[in-house]
């Protein structure tokens, strides 16, 4: 009888069920997951799935999940990267403990494997530039030549080896190859390279080296090194599956790791490439990594999505072998359903109307109670001052309203939400015959939003008053890129960018509650979306980011029987 039955998750797919099984045959005592982040740039959401799936696999399954720096390329590196990778990773609600790694602190191993490689016959230092070394690889229907260095002694690969680590020579004069096979189908197995000489300072490691393992070379023994069990990567490794098996074979690592490919995650409208989102923060398309049109994860951030958004969102997706472009409206979807029942209601006018109620008296300040959130009552109520002089919206009135438009219009009665009902008895306009104030009349008998009759306006509007309305920028965001699929049949991604991605009102009035939201706190404007405080705020001047409108784009796309993804 199985008295110790192995730790199982409730979510499946084809990498949870490896697993799980995999424990279950004893084939691993406990598993061990890494997310394996280059420092040359910040997360966006594609890494969120990798985490949410690595850190997450090892969550359900009573093992523990690695944070390790794949830190082997000096030249695009940075310590400022680095940081904010472990920030995103804190803030998506995942914990690495004390297993925080970076491949450079395998580098003294990683060459002393190199030196095995060499002993053993299965590496070489070649001599050939970087344009031979291309045209001898071949292509895919032809092999490829073989180096003529490629059966230099031992002896000799061992001092220029030496010797490349010492510095002797510049930048690309030589590398350190595998010796595997320059015929392979697989061109990662032509003879790959393991070490080529970058003259450049390391964020970690300073100028202790000027040779630096390649991906391939460092990464299957980074996770042999740290016990990885399951190594999980996106598709486009499947092909050097090979190699990192290779390398685990020719080498005397401490443990056997394999590695398992997903479909990485891609998103309409976006870009997940960290050197496109590199090109649009430097030429300055965007505010910087975290402007919040951006798809890094300190960007949506900034935009006032919520962390738990994000990983439900990675859970709908669920992981699939095969590629797939998932509609960034599901993404909002998830977003939306976490703030609907997590945002505090609050009034916020963007563009502003006058209204003077002249039946209620002059210089009267009522507190009316306001509820927070109708989805949560625990989250209570507020006082909101309602004074003789409001703002409201000014698409909610019209003077010459069509048919189906139900709010304010001469001699209607609407509600205004949580206060009072309020007429329109008079337009008032400027000299260009624009509307500048509407003159109404409350009925008293209305307070808190309900008449004592039963009647029922058809329409209920936000409002805040004048003179206590906290002046405020507001910044609304739509698609960064207006295509759908952007850079697709062969236009430059460049010229789909949106140019109306961000639009700034700079006349907008919130109720004063919201004068000291903290950033990041997303709440709902009434009727209008969900904002948060931006870090641009200053104490009496805030600036709010729209997250999202309300209307749920992708709950339409599904009832009208599409799917999610295409
Ligand atoms: P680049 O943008 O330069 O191709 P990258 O996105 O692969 O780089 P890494 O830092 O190497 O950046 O990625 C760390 C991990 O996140 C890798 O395991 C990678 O497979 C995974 N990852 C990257 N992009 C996605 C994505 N769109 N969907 C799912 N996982 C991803
Ligand atoms: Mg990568």
């Amino acid at each position: 009888m199985d008295t110790n039955p192995a730790p199982s998750s409730e979510r499946s797919d084809f990498l949870r069920e490896i697993v799980a099984a995999d424990l279950r045959s004893g084939l691993h005592q406990s598993v061990v997951t890494r997310f394996p982040p280059e420092p040359n740039g910040y997360l966006h959401i594609g890494h969120a799935k990798s985490i949410c799936l690595n850190f997450g696999i090892a969550e359900e399954f009573a093992g523990r999940c690695h944070l390790r720096f794949d830190d082997t390329n000096p030249i695009k590196e940075e310590q400022e990267y680095i940081d904010s990778i472990e920030a995103d990773v804190h803030w998506l609600g995942f914990d690495w403990g004390e297993h925080l790694y970076f491949a450079s602190d395998y580098f003294e191993q990683l060459y002393e494997w190199a030196i095995h490689l060499i002993k053993t016959g299965r590496a070489y230092v070649d001599d050939l530039s970087a344009d031979e070394t291309r045209e001898h690889r071949g292509t895919l229907t032809e092999p490829g030549r073989e180096s003529p260095w490629r059966s230099r002694p031992a002896e000799e690969n061992l001092d220029l080896l030496a010797r490349m680590r010492a510095g002797e020579f510049g930048d690309g004069a030589r590398v350190l190859r595998a010796r595997i096979d320059m015929a392979s189908p697989n061109i990662n197995l032509r003879d790959p390279v393991l070490y080529r000489i970058v003259h450049a300072e390391h964020p970690r490691t300073g100028d202790a080296w000027c040779i630096y393992p390649t991906y391939d070379f460092a990464h299957g023994q980074s996770d042999a090194i740290e016990g990885i069990t399951h190594s999980i990567c996106t598709l486009e490794f499947q092909d050097h599956r090979p190699l990192y098996d290779w390398f685990i074979e020719n080498l005397p690592v401490p443990s056997r790791p394999r590695q398992y490919e997903f479909a990485r995650l891609n998103l309409t409208h976006t870009v997940l490439s960290k050197r496109v989102l590199l090109r649009l923060v430097n030429e300055r398309h965007v505010r910087g990594w975290d402007d919040p049109r951006m798809p890094t994860l300190s960007g949506l951030r900034r935009r006032g999505f919520p962390a738990e958004g994000i990983r439900d969102f990675a859970a709908m997706i669920g992981v699939a072998r095969a590629d797939s472009v998932v509609e960034v409206e599901m993404l909002h979807h998830a977003v939306r359903d976490v703030l609907n029942r997590t945002a505090l209601r609050r009034f916020a006018v963007l563009n502003p109307l006058k209204v003077v109620i002249e039946n209620y008296p002059q210089d009267a300040v009522e507190e009316i109670e306001a509820t927070n959130n109708p989805e949560d009552p625990s989250a209570g109520s507020r006082h909101v001052p309602f004074t003789r002089e409001l703002w409201i919206e000014r698409e909610d009135f019209m003077e010459d309203p069509p048919k189906k438009f139900f709010r304010l219009a001469p001699g209607r009665e609407v509600r205004l939400r949580s206060a009072y009902f309020v007429t329109c008895n008079e337009v008032v306009k400027d000299v260009d015959g624009n509307v500048t104030e509407l003159r109404c009349t409350y009925d008293p008998s209305t307070r808190g939003g309900s008449a004592p009759d039963g009647r029922r306006p058809k329409a209920t509007l936000h409002w805040v008053s004048t003179a206590h309305a906290v002046p405020a920028e507001v910044r609304l965001y739509d698609h960064l890129f207006r295509n759908p699929y952007p850079g697709a049949d062969g236009r430059d991604l460049f010229e789909d960018l949106n140019p109306d991605s961000e639009t700034v009102l700079r006349n907008c009035f919130v109720e004063p509650s919201l004068a000291g939201l903290p950033v990041g706190q997303t709440v709902q404007f009434e009727r209008l979306g969900y904002f948060c405080p931006d870090v641009d705020s200053a104490p009496s001047a805030p600036v709010f980011n729209r997250t999202l409108t309300l209307r749920d784009a992708w709950a339409k796309l599904q009832a009208q029987g599409r799917h999610g993804t295409t």
